[in-house]
């Protein structure tokens, strides 16, 4: 391929990544579009493959050329900084084929817990039920090891394959994955999550599609499901709750610009309108220095926080 004289590096490699079939590309992407925050600068190049044979070249051309890529699901616990992603985002979203095999369905990275979670009850399989609302990709949730109401994903995975950065594709078994508390050693693998073997157990299609509607009415009466967040922004610390905590440390309302603690979770906070990143890490700071003067107890953040500021 020929580069004219005058491009720049994000141009030759975005050209480069353009002949690849099965991708859309965009150059300078606003990334407050594709996180639930609704706040971060742009990604120089974001890339989003359709197939699997897609990303594990995007992988590798962008390791050729000595770049990390960053991988996004549902953008759903991530605060992107404002000054945005220098180098490669890859968008997973467009990889979301689902297949049954027995009592066990191979779900790619890309496809929502939602579209999960429907799927399974249609198909009468349990085993999903603690997920419903939780607004990510399966990828991030593997990444996060994402649970609620007593369940976490680690808990029914079978199996994970990845894309490395030279574009193979490895599989790792549950056991040697290091699943706890929202944390898994795939972080620590550092590779593109492809898909995913989830168990389930047979269930009566009705029961389960229940189940999954009380799920959602006590995340609907509990948090500000309505609001721009990332969810909870820290972890449990041991022995308690972060909600708590910081509701009895008078964090509720607090406000940085346009970003708040809710009223109704004081886990949560929120973008009111025009919050900025720097809002939210101010908010995140403040409230973790609320609750460490009250009770010694310094919170842990469950957000990932990526990219640079402006
Ligand atoms: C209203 C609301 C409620 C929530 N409730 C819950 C809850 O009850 N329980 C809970 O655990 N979480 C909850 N969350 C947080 C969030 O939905 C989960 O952590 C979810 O699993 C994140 O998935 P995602 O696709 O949005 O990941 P993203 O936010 O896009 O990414 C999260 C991390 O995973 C990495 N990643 C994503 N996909 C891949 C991939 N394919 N390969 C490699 N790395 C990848 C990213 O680089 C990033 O580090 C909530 C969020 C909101 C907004």
């Amino acid at each position: 391929m020929s580069v004219e004289p005058c491009m720049t590096r994000t141009d030759a490699l975005g050209a480069r990544v353009r002949q690849i079939e099965g991708v859309d590309i965009w150059l300078n992407e606003p990334l407050s579009r594709y996180t639930s925050f609704g706040v971060g600068g742009p990604a120089d190049i974001l890339v989003a493959p359709h197939t699997a044979a897609a990303l594990a070249e995007v992988m590798r051309v962008t390791s050729v050329e000595g770049i990390a890529p960053v991988i996004l699901g549902n953008g759903t616990n991530l605060l992107v900084r404002d000054g945005g992603v220098r180098g490669v985002v890859v968008l997973t979203t467009g990889l979301k084929q689902m297949e049954r095999e027995g009592d066990s369905v191979i779900v790619e990275a890309g496809a929502t817990l939602a579209t999960a979670c429907c799927h399974s009850a249609q198909q009468g399989l349990s085993g999903m039920e603690f997920a419903a609302g939780i607004p990510g990709t399966l990828g991030g949730a593997l990444i996060m090891n994402a649970g609620a109401h007593g369940g976490e994903i680690g808990d029914i995975t079978e199996w994970v394959e990845v894309v490395n950065a030279d574009g193979s594709i490895r599989r790792y078994e549950s056991a040697e994955l290091g699943f706890g508390y929202r944390r898994s050693g795939l972080r620590d693998i550092g590779a593109a999550i492809l898909r995913a073997m989830l168990n389930f157990v047979p269930g009566d299609p009705d029961e389960v599609h229940h189940a999954l509607c009380e799920t959602m009415t006590v995340r609907c009466a509990r948090q500000p499901v309505t609001m721009p967040s990332a969810g909870s922004i820290f972890k449990r610390p041991e022995g308690g709750y972060a909600g708590h905590l910081l509701e009895q440390a008078g964090a509720k309302d607090m406000q940085v610009g346009g970003a708040a603690v809710s009223g109704k979770h004081a886990n949560f906070m929120v973008n009111k309108g025009g919050a900025t990143a720097s809002n939210v890490l101010a908010l995140i700071g403040a409230a973790r220095e609320l609750v460490y003067d009250k009770f010694g107890i310094m919170l842990e953040p469950e957000v990932c926080v990526i990219g640079e500021d402006a």
